[in-house]
């Protein structure tokens, strides 16, 4: 037995508490700070290979996952990466920043008899990571070149995805995206802290070898109307995501050094990318001793409260207006924001931005859970009375996010949107209300996951395939399959 899978025996006895922190050190340790062949094999000898296999059932791409654990407690590596990314066009993303513990993880079966989940997110991170390191990851080589083209907008998880597994038929691909750097909120949303921009980086590379062509800084709207994108191809995808900032509504809202929360990864991400940031250089988007207030209790303020924290800032105070248990995001990114010295004030919500010019504080209440709304959920009740402040220096609002309104931006009023903006599609076509347009990934969903949206742009791919070669000679349709 090694040193390490002794020191998880002592760990079994000990009280639930000590037991959970340690699991949280672990996984912490092996998805961030390294995983070896022998740690990978010990993680993967745990499962049990049970007969459903609920980690798989609870994947949104459906990983085989006790197959690749098999193949590498046996050592069989590129084996494991073959079927691994048989299913997951980005696993070492996946698993790296997957909510694990709600999906393949939680479900996990030892997981379920107390013993501690098979730490399956950084044995898929392992296994890719080792494929790219030893040249596994070939660049895509169609059977066949079709002269058939798909427009791609959006060059997140989604449209990615989508790109690859249309290449790989042997369509001819564009993605046209508003920034300079693909890869969507890989790139410029979710921090370099839990998902390093070479990594993304290095899947963009690898797709541009496969023969996929970017436009960057082409944005539909202002460069081309959607109409335009859809003469250049035979099919289009919209895979735009969603990021009109939720806002509130209180005195002083409009006050300075009051921010929302992508401004200020957007700024904290290109800054780690090399990029002059002016925001980021005169001081307003940057923490560093600061008293800093981020509003809102999902994975983008667990971001921000970690950004913060990383910073430098003096303080950093999460306002939440239900309790924990009532988080929207990954429970494990909160007890990692807790461990690295975030106050969380649950069940308060501001009131009111104090302050001149420049924001100075916070005037909170305390919330009382009331009776379940339509959705179930609680109704907060602000409690009269139970008013206090928090002092600030920059106050961050992470309330999450809305569709834009994309017929109107898109030129294209016959675009039919949900009564939340979010884009129809027909779930089995996967088509919008416009012929030979489709839509994947969070512009569908709302607000959601990097593994949904590879999933989406699976599906995606699959229909747009599916229409295309309706038109194609029987032989192209073939070998494109
Ligand atoms: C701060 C933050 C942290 C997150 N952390 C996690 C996490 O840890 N784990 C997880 O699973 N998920 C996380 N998510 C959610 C996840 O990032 C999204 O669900 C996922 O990126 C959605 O993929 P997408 O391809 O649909 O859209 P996006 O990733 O948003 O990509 C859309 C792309 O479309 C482009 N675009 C938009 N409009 C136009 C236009 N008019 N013309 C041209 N291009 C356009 C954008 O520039 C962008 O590149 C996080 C989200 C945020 C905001
Ligand atoms: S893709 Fe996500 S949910 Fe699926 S096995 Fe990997 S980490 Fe788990």
């Amino acid at each position: 037995m090694t040193e390490r899978m002794l020191k998880f025996v002592d760990v079994e006895q000990q009280t639930p508490e000590l037991r959970a922190a340690e699991r949280r050190r672990r996984d912490f340790d092996e998805i961030y700070q390294g995983f070896d062949d022998s740690a990978a094999v010990e993680q993967s000898s745990r499962c049990s290979q049970c007969g459903i296999p609920f980690c798989q059932v609870h994947c949104p791409v459906y990983n085989n996952i006790p197959d690749w654990l098999m193949l590498t407690t046996q050592g069989r590596l590129e084996e494991a990466y073959e079927i691994s990314s048989a299913t997951n066009n980005m696993p070492e993303i996946c698993g790296r920043i997957c909510p694990q513990d709600r999906l393949c993880e939680g479900n996990c079966v030892i997981e379920q008899s107390g013993h501690g989940t098979v730490t399956i997110g950084s044995i898929e991170k392992y296994i890719t990571d080792t494929a790219w390191q030893k040249g596994w990851i070939k660049p895509v080589k169609p059977l066949v070149e079709l002269d058939r083209s798909v427009g791609i907008i959006g060059a997140g998880p989604a449209g990615l995805t989508a790109a690859e597994q249309l290449r790989r038929k042997g369509y001819q691909v564009r993605i046209y995206d508003r920034h300079d750097r693909m890869g969507g909120l890989l790139v410029y949303g979710i921090p370099n802290f839990k998902l390093e921009k070479d990594v993304v980086q290095r899947r963009i590379e690898h797709l541009e070898r496969s023969g996929i062509v970017f436009h960057r800084n082409f944005e539909i709207g202002r460069d081309a109307s959607l109409q335009d994108i859809r003469d250049r191809h035979e099919a289009v995808l919209i895979a735009t995501g969603v990021y009109k900032a939720r806002d509130i509504k209180a005195p002083g809202a409009g006050l300075d050094n009051i921010a929302p929360a992508l401004d200020y990864l957007i700024a904290s991400n290109r800054k780690g990318l090399g990029d002059r940031v002016p925001a980021f250089d005169d001081g307003d988007l940057d923490a560093k001793g600061k008293r800093i207030v981020v509003i809102g209790g999902g994975d983008t303020a667990m971001d921000c409260v970690r950004t913060a924290a990383r910073q430098g800032a003096a303080s950093v105070t999460c306002l939440y207006r239900r309790d924990r248990e009532n988080m929207p995001g990954s429970r494990s990114e909160v007890q990692y924001a807790m461990d690295e010295g975030v106050d969380f004030q649950f069940l308060a919500a501001p009131e009111a931005f104090l302050g001149d010019d420049a924001v100075t504080g916070v005037r909170a209440i305390r919330i009382h859970l009331g009776v379940p709304d339509a959705s179930g959920r609680q109704t907060p009740e602000p409690i009269e009375g139970s008013n206090f402040t928090i002092e600030a220096d920059l106050v961050i609002k992470a309330l999450g996010f809305d569709p834009d309104d994309l017929p109107t931006l898109f030129g294209a009023s016959e675009l039919a949107v949900t009564r939340w903006g979010t884009v129809k599609i027909d779930r089995e076509t996967k088509m919008t209300s416009l012929d030979g347009v489709f839509a994947a990934g969070d512009i569908v969903r709302g607000a959601s996951l990097v593994v949904w949206a590879i999933r989406d742009g699976r599906d995606a791919a699959e229909a747009i395939h599916e229409h295309v070669s309706a038109s194609l000679a029987p032989v192209e349709a073939l070998a494109a399959e």
